[in-house]
């Protein structure tokens, strides 16, 4: 197929008669935002999973289940969203009660910890497809924005990038810990909340950094510099991927960079607000990493720490363009 999801959006759903007030923002963030009350805005977001594109077809039921949540949370955490409510749909081959029980277990149990309700769904057979609706609620106007960046804004991101990317390539060979970070990833909701009034605008990494990173300047026209070997890499990645030598690392580099699936928090925070912020984020297990700046001049430029260019192959994951994954 040509074009992408991108241009597929814009080309069929972007373009409609109703334009509602209510709608603080529609199509092209994270999530949409609602204003139903004079308290709080109402945060929605929705997203699929496909058997064997999003997931591998070994992903145990319990990951599956887990992993339909995770990534809505992800999209509420970027919007500073508390969770609240989610709907489910289901399409499933058979009635298979061991897969449903665990399922059920993986998605419950993720749901508890972030005091979120199912409130509804749809049930269906057919290939394995797992459909979650999210809606979670931000102090009236204080939701995060993929569009509020600034020339001169320090980027920072959550935890640590390219785990899920090597856990993917890796299949069989990955370790536990890798495996754990694709399959149960923990969507950043608490510091996504806590940098509302912080923050001056925050994507979900679902893409890979360069992709969603761009969606995030693509608003403002922005550009913006990223230092690769200050990229956040877990303990569990540096066992496998070496620390670049003199010669040329692609993994190292490339997965952070442009691997999906890790479901980690990218945001921007004025250079006023930088100290309130280290303060702030100093309350969290989950490590924030500042890897670049925002700039005025359109595009994405990486950098060695040592200040040479570093050129990326790579644009995120697209549906439309990649093929599958998984
Ligand atoms: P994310 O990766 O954060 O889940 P997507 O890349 O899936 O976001 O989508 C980008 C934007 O386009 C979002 O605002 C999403 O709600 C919107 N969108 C995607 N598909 C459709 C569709 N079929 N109809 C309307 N809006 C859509
Ligand atoms: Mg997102």
């Amino acid at each position: 197929m040509s074009g992408d999801e991108f241009d597929i959006i814009r080309r069929y759903f972007m373009p409609q008669q109703v334009a509602r007030t209510d709608v603080l923002a529609g199509i092209g963030d994270d999530a949409a935002l609602l204003r139903v009350s004079p308290q709080a805005d109402l945060v929605v977001c929705i997203d699929t999973l496909v058997a064997g594109v999003h997931f591998p077809l070994d992903t145990p039921a319990a990951a599956i289940g887990h992993k339909a949540l995770a990534v809505n949370l992800s999209d509420l955490a970027a919007m500073g969203a508390e969770p609240a409510w989610a709907t489910l749909s289901l399409t499933m081959p058979e009635n298979n009660s061991c897969w449903l029980e665990e399922f059920s277990r993986g998605f419950f149990a993720l749901a508890k910890q972030f005091d979120m309700q199912l409130v509804g769904g749809d049930t269906t057979r057919g290939p394995l497809a797992v459909t979650v609706q999210a809606h979670g609620l931000v102090p009236r106007g204080t939701a995060l924005r993929r569009n509020g960046a600034a020339p001169g804004d320090r980027v920072y991101v959550t935890g640590s990038l390219g785990d899920a990317g090597l856990a993917l390539q890796l299949q069989q060979a990955a370790s536990a810990a890798l495996r754990q970070r694709l399959d149960f990833p923990q969507p950043r909701v608490a510091i996504g909340m806590a940098l509302r009034g912080l923050a001056s605008a925050a994507i979900d990494i679902s893409d890979g950094l360069l992709a969603d990173l761009g969606h995030l300047l693509e608003t403002g026209g922005l550009g913006a510099t990223i230092d690769v070997d200050a990229l956040p890499r877990s303990v569990a990645f540096l066992a496998l991927i070496d620390a670049p030598g003199p010669g040329v690392q692609p993994l190292y580099y490339e997965l952070p960079l442009s691997a999906g699936d890790d479901y980690e928090l990218c945001f921007t925070v004025p250079e006023q607000h930088a100290a309130r912020l280290e303060q702030c984020l100093a309350g969290f297990e989950c490590p924030c990493t500042a890897i670049g700046a925002i700039e005025a001049r359109p595009g994405i430029r990486c950098y060695r720490s040592g200040g040479e260019p570093y050129h990326s192959a790579a644009a995120g994951y697209n549906h439309f363009r990649d093929g599958q994954h998984g």
